[in-house]
C-alpha cells in the first residue's frame, strides 16, 4: 500500500507563497517549462547568453570555479518559515519538488507516493513512462528534466520514514538510486515497486 507523508505540509508554511514568487521569476526570465522537447536547449542557451541575477537581473560575480552565480544572496526571497531543509532554498529545488509532487497528486491522489522520487527518475531515463495506474506525460517529464538541470540534482525525500523534501546533488543521487535499486531488487519483485520502499538509516 502507498503510504501517505502526513504531517509535513503545515509546516511548509509560506513555502507555497514562495513557489508563486519562483513560478513569477520564472516568467520575467521568459524560462519556459515543458510542452517543447527542444525547450532545455533554449533555456540553457538564454543562461549562458545571460549570467544576470535571476531576480534583480544585474550582473552577478563569478564563483570560486569560475562560473556566474544565479542571484546575488541579498536578492533570494527569505522564506518565514524557512523551507524543511536548508537545500530547498533554491527556487529551482522548490519547483521541482512542487511538480514531482504534482504528478504523485495527478496519478495516486496523495502528496507524494512513497518511492514517488526513485519511480519519477526510472521513468526519466527509460522509455516506459507507465506509473502505478496512470502514466507521465512527455510535457512533464520535460519539466523534470529542465528543472533538474536547473536545481542541478534532484529531489530526495530522506531515509525510513522520514518525509524531508531535499535536493542532493546528481553524484549522490546516482549512489542513492543504486542503493534503492538493490533494496527494490531484493524484494523479489519482477517489476522494481519503489512504493514502500525504506533505505535504512547510515550506519555510523
Ligand atoms: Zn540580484
Amino acid at each position: 500500500m502507498p503510504s501517505i507523508p502526513s504531517g509535513w505540509a503545515p509546516s511548509f508554511g509560506n513555502f507555497r507563497v514562495g513557489i508563486a514568487q519562483d513560478l513569477a521569476l520564472l516568467a520575467r526570465r521568459q524560462i519556459q517549462l515543458g510542452g517543447h522537447r527542444t525547450g532545455q536547449k533554449l533555456t540553457a542557451r538564454a543562461i549562458a547568453q545571460n549570467p544576470a541575477c535571476h531576480y534583480c537581473g544585474q550582473p552577478t560575480e563569478r564563483d570560486s570555479s569560475g562560473q556566474f552565480r544565479w542571484a546575488h544572496d541579498g536578492c533570494v526571497p527569505k522564506y518565514e518559515p524557512p523551507p524543511p531543509h536548508p537545500s530547498m532554498a533554491n527556487p529551482f529545488a522548490r519547483l521541482l519538488y512542487e511538480k514531482m509532487s504534482a504528478i504523485s497528486e495527478d496519478i495516486w491522489r496523495a502528496g507524494w507516493l512513497s518511492g514517488n522520487e526513485y519511480a519519477l527518475w526510472e521513468n526519466l531515463q527509460g522509455d516506459q513512462h507507465d506509473y502505478g495506474p496512470g502514466a507521465v506525460a512527455h510535457e512533464d517529464l520535460d519539466e523534470l528534466r529542465v528543472l533538474s538541470q536547473h536545481a542541478k540534482g534532484w529531489i530526495w525525500t530522506g531515509r525510513g520514514r522520514e518525509h524531508t523534501p531535499q535536493l542532493v546533488t546528481f553524484a549522490q543521487w546516482d549512489a542513492l538510486f543504486a542503493e534503492a535499486s538493490k533494496a527494490a531488487g531484493e524484494a523479489g519483485a519482477e517489476q522494481r515497486d519503489w512504493t514502500d520502499l525504506e533505505l535504512p538509516e547510515e550506519s555510523e
